[in-house]
């Protein structure tokens, strides 16, 4: 019988296209042992963890200025026997680190940026600045690279002793907030080797998916008009403002609203509106992100407002000095077999245990903001992988220049649980929870799901292959990715060096130092957690 049974068997196996990578990955006791280990090692790196989300949290720097923190980072990631290359793409703050030999190459990425004017005292539950004005991680940045790197350090522990071929490359995502880095990045061709890239944000969920997901295509672009000043009392009409430019751009921009379809999101703000009100504004810029569903509709969104914008200069005889396009992002696609291999490992690690404090903050929070105070959830909220949106019925949403890279090579992105469900976003309520046990204990769970992903990579050649596979048979069979960018564009290296140059002395002070204080909690003297025992 035993002969017919293998047939059988084999048959069974040949003929069944059901036979995934996940069930690949399922049938490798050495793998399990492996992942078991992997897990326990994390836990082993909780300090490392906290260390390194406390201190990027310190640094609070903005997009295309993240100096303290890529140093930082690339430090520790050099000192563990990776090779950094630094300042690539031409974006002095962005650098690839490399560790080991061959095939295969998985990458493991995280943005870095901060947000404006969301410092925050961690683990308050009300607005309380360290540096007030200061930029700040109002999104939650500092956590996910401390998710790669725990990873990929236990990995290569693994590796070493194993002798398991393969290449891990941690990169950061350098200027998110602009949407300013990663179609560079593909174009320097940071990616053109990598066989599966798995990205990592911060969340309030474990969680990941596959397809195209809420997330809209983005051009972001300023607009800057020339008049001609005068006195704005004496001579008036010898006055052409480039203030007026700007303002009726942003009219027609919003008469022009009515007419685009429901999906579109856009807004803007006056990044120059002239210097002080009895000089008529010889100079004036604004600053829009158009955002659609695909590249077509986007760039149209691009192509109507430069025609608002010649409108503008006509109606007001100034003209259009330059139109710069500072920032892009492909809508995401991501990789339904890799999505699938990680969401097994996300159902194995589950959410982390919270204690009494992390959900007194977080209900405080909640509390504090007006939305149901649920507190922290105890397992994934969906216990399924998320799927493709209908397109018929795709809306708004948000952006990440991740999109770039997943048209360019099978990519996921794993959100690991360091926030508080129901906060605004971009906000500084976003921040209270990054530089706390509740965000350590997010990250943990994150870097277990991250390093058991890698493993099942490293051990089941069928997930690259099925994930190509559906990279060029579904993902881009009719879609072939174009950067938003135009050849000669260049990375958008100076947003944002003013404000850190006003900021960064004052924020300095409060840089986490860990050789003196066991966290930046004890740092800042700050008992986890502060919340008020009635909202204001
Ligand atoms: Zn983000």
């Amino acid at each position: 019988m035993r002969r017919p049974a293998l047939l059988a068997l084999a048959i069974a196996l040949f003929a069944a296209p059901s036979f995934t990578a996940a069930q690949a990955v399922a049938a490798n006791p050495r793998l399990d042992a492996l992942k078991a280990e992997a897990t326990r090692e994390i836990d082993g790196k909780a300090k490392m963890i906290q260390e390194i989300i406390d201190q990027v949290y310190s640094f609070g720097e903005l997009g295309f200025q993240e100096f303290e923190t890529s140093k930082y980072l690339t430090g520790i990631l050099e000192a563990n026997g990776f090779t950094i290359e630094r300042g690539v793409a031409g974006i002095p703050t962005a650098w690839v680190a490399r560790w080991g030999n061959g095939k295969p190459v998985i990458a493991l990425g995280s943005d870095l940026d901060g947000i404006p004017q969301s410092n925050q005292k961690p683990a308050t539950a009300f607005r309380d600045w360290i540096v007030t004005g200061a930029p700040g991680h109002g999104e939650g940045h500092n956590s996910g690279q401390s998710v790669n790197i725990a990873a990929a350090l236990v990995v290569k522990k693994i590796m070493e002793r194993e002798k398991i071929p393969g290449t891990l490359m941690l990169w950061p995502g350098v200027a998110e907030e602009q949407l300013g880095t990663k179609a560079y990045l593909v174009r320097a061709g940071v990616f053109k080797d990598v066989d599966v890239n798995l990205f990592t944000h911060v969340g309030d969920d474990l969680a990941t998916g596959w397809g195209n997901l809420p997330m809209l295509s983005m051009i972001s672009a300023q607009f800057k008009f020339k008049g001609q000043s005068s006195h704005a009392a004496a001579a008036p009409w010898r006055g052409k403002s480039a203030l007026d430019a700007v303002m009726l751009m942003g009219q027609g921009w919003e008469f022009h609203r009515e007419h685009m379809e429901l999906a579109q999101r856009s807004h803007y703000v006056i990044t120059d509106g002239g210097d002080q009100p009895n000089v008529v504004p010889s100079t004036a810029s604004i600053w829009f992100y158009f955002r659609e569903r695909d590249y077509d509709r986007t760039m149209a969104m691009f192509e109507f407002a430069k025609k608002v914008a010649q409108g503008a200069a006509l109606m007001t005889d100034t003209k259009l000095d330059t139109v710069v396009m500072v920032g892009s992002a492909w809508s995401g696609h991501f990789n339904r077999t890799v999505a699938e291999v990680m969401y097994q490992n996300i159902k194995k690690v589950g959410m982390p245990v919270w204690d009494e404090n992390d959900q007194t903050l977080a209900k405080g929070i909640q509390r504090e903001l007006g939305v149901p105070d649920s507190g922290l959830q105890s397992s994934p909220r969906s216990l399924r992988l998320m799927g493709p949106v209908n397109e018929a019925t795709r809306m708004g949403g948000g952006s990440d220049d991740i999109g770039d890279v997943s048209w360019n090579v099978p990519t996921v992105t794993l959100n690991y649980p360091s926030n508080i469900p129901g906060m605004p976003g971009h906000n500084w309520a976003n921040g209270i929870a990054m530089a706390t046990p509740l965000a350590h204990k997010g990250v943990v769970a994150g870097a277990k799901v991250q390093a058991m992903t890698v493993l099942d990579i490293l051990f089941t050649p069928k997930i690259v292959t099925d994930a190509w596979d559906y990279f060029n048979t579904v993902q881009t069979k009719t879609t072939k990715y174009v950067s938003f960018f135009a050849p000669t564009d260049q990375p958008a290296i100076w947003l944002n060096a003013e404000i850190m140059a006003k900021y960064r002395p004052e924020m300095k002070k409060f840089y986490y130092d860990p050789k003196k204080y066991p966290s930046y909690l004890d740092q800042l003297g700050i008992k986890y957690p502060v919340v008020r025992k009635t909202v204001q």
